[in-house]
C-alpha cells in the first residue's frame, strides 16, 4: 500500500524556488490537503509526486518503488506510478456519453483473477462500478448525456465519478471541486470524506480554500513561498500554529494578533504586557530567554462578551450571520475580534465588555515568528494605554530572510503549464497518457473537440 515520502525535494526555475527542500511523509490512506496562498508551490509538489513535474533534486518514494531520483536518474512516468488525477481543468471526451466516459477509463483496469492472474473487469464489474459512482455523484439521470449537454458543475461531477470508477491506489486531486456551487460543494466535501474512507487510497488533494482543507484532510500541508510551514492535523493547525504566517492563515474571522513584550520569564511561564494589560502567561513549552517583542495571539472565540467583562470597549461593527455573530471591538482604538455564538447582534458605538480567556492563547516571539507556547493568561493589572502612533503597528508574518525568492521575482521564462505537456517536455521517461487510471488532462485533444461537437457523436 502507497506511503509516499518525499526527500529534499526542489523545483527551481532558473533562481525562483517553486518548492524548495520538502522532506514530507504521507502515510498510507492519509487525505493530505496541500494549502497556501496563489503561488506558494502546493499544484508543484502535487505534480512532482504525479510525474508531471520534474524534481531539479531530490527523492520520491511512491510505496516501495522509488519514482524519482535525482541522483540515480530514475524518473518514472506518470503511468508507472499506479496514480489517478482530477484537476480542475478537468476535460471530458465530448463525443462520448456520460457512461463511455466512466467506462473508457475501466477498460484499463485490471484486477486479480481466480488463478491469480490480472483479468480485465467483467461487463457486471463494470456496471457495478459505474453505477456506485454514479449515485455518490448523482449523475444517474445523465448517464446517457454527451458533455455538451451539462452543466459545468454536472461535467465536474462526470469527471470526479470517470476518476473514481478506477479505483486509484493514490488519487490527486487540484481543485476538484472549484465548479460547484456552494451547497454541492459542501455535500461533495462529505461524500470525498466517505469515500476516502471506503476507497483504502491515499488522496493529495490542493486547495487553497482554508476550510475545505482543515474539513477534509487527515493532515494538512501549509505551504508558503514553496516552503512547509506545517505538516500535522488539522485541528493541531488550528490550535498551536507553528508560527505567525500559519495563525493568520487557518482560521475564520481570523486570530488576533497583539504586539507585547515579555517582561519576566521562567520555564514556560511568562509574565508580559499588551494594550496597557499586564498578564501571567502559562504555556506548555519552555520560553528561550532573552525574548523581548512578542505577538500574543487570541483567537475570536477566546474574547467572550459577557456584562461581568474585564475588559471595556466599543461595539466598532458587527457582522450577525444567523449561527453566530463577529464582533469587531475597538479597545483604546485598537480593534480586535470576537465572536458571539447565537443569533445577538450589538448597536455600532455601544459599551462591550469582554474577557480574555480560555487555554489557548499562543505567544509567539516577533524576531523569528516563530511559537513560544500555548496555554492560559491570566489578568494581573488594566492600565492607562494610548497608541504611540496614528497607525497600527504593522505586523509582518515571514521571518526576514527566510523567503527563498525574497527579490528574485516571477521566473523570466518559462510559462506555468498543467497537464502532461509539461511532461513530455521535460523528457519524462515516458510521457504517455495516463489513461490506464482515466483519460486525463490530455488537455489539448479534448479541448480541440469541445468547441465542435459533432452533430451526430458517434458510439464508441
Ligand atoms: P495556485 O493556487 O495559484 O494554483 P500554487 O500554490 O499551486 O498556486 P504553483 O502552481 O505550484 O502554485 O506555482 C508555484 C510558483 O512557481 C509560482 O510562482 C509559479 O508562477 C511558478 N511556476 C509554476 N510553474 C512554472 C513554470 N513552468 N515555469 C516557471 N515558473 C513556474
Amino acid at each position: 500500500m502507497p506511503k509516499i515520502v518525499l526527500e529534499h525535494v526542489t523545483k527551481r526555475w532558473g533562481n525562483f524556488y517553486g518548492a524548495k527542500d520538502l522532506n514530507i511523509v504521507l502515510e498510507d490512506r492519509e487525505f493530505v490537503t496541500l494549502l497556501g496562498p496563489s503561488g506558494c508551490g502546493k499544484t508543484t509538489t502535487l505534480r512532482m509526486i504525479a510525474g508531471l513535474e520534474t524534481p531539479t533534486e531530490g527523492k520520491i518514494t511512491i510505496g516501495d518503488t522509488v519514482v524519482f531520483d535525482s541522483e540515480t536518474g530514475i524518473n518514472l512516468s506518470p503511468a508507472k506510478r499506479d496514480v489517478g488525477f482530477l484537476f480542475q481543468n478537468y476535460a471530458l471526451w465530448p463525443h462520448m456519453t456520460v457512461y463511455k466516459n466512466i467506462t473508457f477509463g475501466l477498460e484499463n483496469v485490471r484486477v486479480p483473477g481466480e488463478d491469480g492472474k490480472m483479468r480485465r473487469l467483467t461487463k457486471a464489474e463494470t456496471e457495478e462500478r459505474v453505477n456506485e459512482v454514479c449515485d455518490m455523484l448523482k449523475i444517474q439521470q445523465f448517464r446517457d448525456r454527451y458533455p455538451s449537454e451539462l452543466s459545468g458543475g454536472q461535467q465536474q461531477r462526470v469527471a470526479i465519478a470517470r476518476t473514481l470508477a478506477t479505483h486509484p491506489k493514490v488519487l490527486f486531486m487540484d481543485e476538484p471541486l472549484s465548479n460547484l456551487d456552494a451547497k454541492l460543494r459542501a455535500e461533495m466535501r462529505t461524500e470525498l470524506k466517505r469515500m476516502h474512507r471506503d476507497m483504502n487510497s491515499t488522496f493529495v488533494y490542493v486547495t487553497h480554500d482554508q476550510l475545505e482543507a482543515m474539513t477534509l484532510a487527515t493532515n494538512i500541508c501549509l505551504m508558503n513561498n514553496g516552503l512547509v510551514q506545517q505538516f500535522d492535523p488539522p485541528l493541531t493547525v488550528y490550535n498551536k500554529p507553528a508560527n505567525l504566517f500559519v495563525a493568520d492563515f487557518i482560521g475564520n474571522p481570523t486570530m488576533n494578533f497583539i504586539p507585547g513584550v515579555i517582561e519576566e520569564v521562567k520555564g514556560s511561564e511568562a509574565t508580559v504586557s499588551f494594550f496597557g494589560i499586564k498578564a501571567k502567561f502559562k504555556g506548555d513549552q519552555e520560553i528561550p530567554e532573552g525574548i523581548k517583542d512578542i505577538i500574543v495571539g487570541v483567537r475570536p472565540e477566546f474574547l467572550p462578551i459577557h456584562e461581568k467583562g474585564k475588559l471595556k470597549g466599543l461595539a466598532y461593527g458587527t457582522l450577525p450571520a444567523g449561527m453566530e455573530t463577529t464582533v469587531k471591538i475597538n479597545f483604546n482604538d485598537e480593534i480586535l475580534s470576537s465572536v458571539v455564538f447565537g443569533s445577538i447582534d450589538y448597536a455600532i458605538d455601544s459599551e462591550i465588555r469582554f474577557d480574555i480567556v480560555g487555554d489557548g492563547i499562543l505567544l509567539y516571539d516577533y524576531a523569528s515568528k516563530n511559537v513560544l507556547g500555548r496555554g492560559t493568561l491570566e489578568i494581573l493589572e488594566i492600565g492607562e494605554y494610548h497608541r504611540g502612533s496614528e497607525e497600527p503597528f504593522k505586523i509582518e508574518l515571514v521571518a526576514p530572510g527566510t523567503n527563498p525568492n525574497e527579490g528574485v521575482g516571477e521566473p523570466g521564462k518559462g510559462k506555468k503549464k498543467k497537464g502532461l505537456k509539461k511532461a513530455k517536455k521535460e523528457k519524462v521517461e515516458e510521457p504517455a497518457p495516463v489513461a490506464e487510471k482515466a483519460p486525463v488532462e490530455e488537455e489539448e485533444a479534448p479541448a480541440e473537440e469541445v468547441e465542435e461537437p459533432s452533430e451526430e457523436p458517434k458510439e464508441e
